[in-house]
This record gives C-alpha cells, structure tokens and sequence, in this order.
C-alpha cells in the first residue's frame, strides 16, 4: 500500500477530505508521513532553516532566552523547551552561547515537542550531555516556568481552505477523479471562526485557518501566564494570511501539494493574528510582530558576526558574509520570516522585542 492508495480509499468511503486532514496524514501518518519517517533537513533534505544555515541564529535565541529569565528573577527550576527542534541544532548553539550565564544551566530542564522519532534520534545525539526529555505534545510540559522557542514549527501544522461565497465560505477539499487526488469545494456555510475575515475579504478570496494552532499556544500562554516564562516564535507569514499560501517542497524546488503525499514537505504560511488571539485569551501578553531582520539586528547579530570574523579564514569569511545577509537581509529571510514574543502580563517582553 502506499500513502495515495490509503488516501483514495478514505476518500471513496468518507468523501473529499479537508485540506488539513489531508496534510496531517501527508505530514505525520505513522508509516509513510513526510516527518515520521525522515530528516528533510539540509542540503541533502528538501529544506534549509536558519539553525541550519548560521551557529549564530541559535546563539542569538539562547542569549535572549536567558536575559528573559534574569529579566523575571532567575526562576529555578524552570522548563527550557523548543517546538519541533528538526536536527536540535538550534538548542544545541543556544545551550553553547549560555553556558556563562551563572545558574541557567544548572536551574533549566529541557524538554522537547517531537513528533518524528527519526528526528528525536538525531536530537538524542546533537543534545547528548544536556539530559533532555521528549514529549509529544505541549500539554505534557511540567507545571512551571517555561521559556520556549518554535522555529518553523507553526508552519508545519495542517491549514484548512475557505473560499469567500457571500456571507459565508465553501471549503477546499481533496477529493478523486478516476483514481487520480483532485481538488473539490465544499457546500456553502458559515465559518464563526472567520467571522473577522468577512470585513477583509471578497467574493472568491481565500484565507486559511489553522486549527492545530490555537490549543498549543493556549496551553503554552496559560502556562507562561500562571508560572512565568517566555516564547519566541519565528516563523513565515504575516499578521494576518490572505490567499493559498500552501506550498510543497521536494528537493528545494516548488511541487504539486496534491502529487506524491508523503514524500513532499507541505507547509502554509503562520497568520500570527491567530497565535496572538489565542494568547490573550489565555492571560499572555504579546509584542508587535517584528521581522526577523530587525530581531536579529536588535539582539547583535552584526558584532557577533564580527566576532567570529576575527578567527575566521577566507571560506570561513564568505559563509560568515552570506549567512548574516541571508538571515536579515528584506529580500532574503529579513522580511519574509517574523518573531512574535510572549510573556507574562506584569514583564517586559523578551529582549529585540517591542510590546
Ligand atoms: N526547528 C527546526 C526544524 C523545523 S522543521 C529548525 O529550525 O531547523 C519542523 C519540525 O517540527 C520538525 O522537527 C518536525 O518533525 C516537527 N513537527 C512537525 N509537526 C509536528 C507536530 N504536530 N508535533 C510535534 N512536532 C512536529
């Protein structure tokens, strides 16, 4: 059996099926998901993240963790937590640059949201040394301060589709076409959860809705609310999303969502609007959106650079030049990828952020 032969069967007994269910399935199935069953990263992989590209990503995160932690007092315990941590490159770069923060290390306990055991296997090793513990969801993090980062995490969670139509939204589905995946629309219905949406929207516009989204930052604000902490997340998207943003991605080049399931990474772009709401809902405040670009130049990323630049020779020099450019720079990920900060109601937002 392949993923497409189980699909068109769920499809002939049940009918055309969301785009989300179809992600899920595509994304995290127990034997053929896109996740499950292996590391997409790198230039061998189908993607690259910022972790990937610069030690100074995650050095930069760690530090600004850490000074959010002095910031609230030096809580000990505490839960140093990352949402889908790929190849644990980034937490392994951010527990480097805070070894010289005096207690954080000895008062953090690391705990890391995975889905994917090829992935936990490489974290096993990248993060060897720092005891970390695993789990599969954010409602399983302990009951205590929690300052957590998600890089490319949100966008990895399933979308569903509507199509403006009057007052109320047809949803895109997936359906078949002799034994072909095909796409379908749904029956005109209202959507309460778009009822913000009717006041931008159109006939015939397209917005997404992200219902993984909301329980996880819930979870995660009402702990941050209740015991303190922080969560830097950095992601592609805006503060709110219009259109199919849905993309497929196979070998770093752009493929057909519906070809292939499983074997192409699926993501859609974060509509921060949503994280907020769900945060300020759960007692957590937020800051504005910033771009990633301006983050890291708030946070230093220019004179650590330039640190590393000192012992660095020629080849070295380059990638130093071109991965600072690549992470900042509006026309590569400067712009296109955003921070949004949380943080308890009664603290300052984490460093490079704004309130
Ligand atoms: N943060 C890493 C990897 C990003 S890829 C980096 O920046 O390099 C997305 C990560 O989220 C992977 O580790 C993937 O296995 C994980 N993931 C995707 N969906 C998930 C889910 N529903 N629950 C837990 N982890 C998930």
């Amino acid at each position: 059996m392949t993923l497409t032969g189980l699909l068109l069967e769920r499809i002939a007994q049940q009918g055309p099926i969301s785009l989300a269910d179809y992600m899920a399935e595509c994304l995290l199935h127990p034997e053929y998901g896109y996740y499950t069953t292996r590391d997409p990263l790198g230039a061998a992989g189908d993607f690259t993240t910022a972790p990937e590209i610069s030690q100074m990503f995650g050095e930069l995160i760690g530090l600004a963790l850490a000074q959010a932690w002095i910031d609230q007092g030096r809580p000990a315990p505490f839960t140093l937590a990352e949402l889908g941590p790929g190849r644990g490159t980034l937490m392994s770069d951010a527990l480097r640059a805070t070894r010289a923060v005096p207690g954080l290390h000895a008062a953090a306990r690391l705990w890391l949201v995975e889905a994917s055991p090829v992935l936990r296997a490489t974290q096993t090793q990248t993060l060897a040394g720092y005891a970390p513990q695993w789990c599969d969801t954010v409602g399983a993090l302990p009951a205590q301060p929690l300052f957590l980062i998600a890089n490319e995490f949100f966008d990895a969670l399933p979308v569903r589709q509507f199509l403006r139509a009057g007052g109320g939204w047809r949803e895109r589905l997936v359906g078949a076409r002799e034994g072909v995946l095909h796409w379908g629309l749904g029956a005109e219905a209202p959507q309460p959860a778009l009822a913000h949406r009717l006041e931008d929207t159109r006939e015939g516009d397209l917005v997404e809705l992200c219902p993984a989204a909301a329980p996880i930052i819930t979870e995660l604000a009402s702990r941050i609310a209740a015991h303190g902490g922080g969560a830097l997340i950095v992601d592609y998207g805006d503060w709110r999303s219009l259109g199919d943003t849905v993309q497929a991605l196979r070998g770093h080049a752009s493929a057909d969502p519906l070809a292939d399931p499983g074997q192409a990474d699926l993501t859609a772009h974060v509509d921060f609007e949503q994280l907020a709401v769900a945060a300020r809902a759960a007692g957590c405040a937020h800051s504005r959106l910033t771009a990633q670009g301006v983050f890291l130049e708030r946070l230093g990323i220019a004179q650590r650079a330039q640190a590393l630049a000192r012992t660095a020779d020629e080849t070295m020099l380059n990638q130093l030049v071109a991965a600072h450019r690549r992470l900042t720079h509006p026309e590569e990920m400067g712009n296109l990828f955003k921070v949004l900060g949380l943080y308890p109601a009664d603290a300052t937002p984490p460093p490079g952020l704004e309130s």
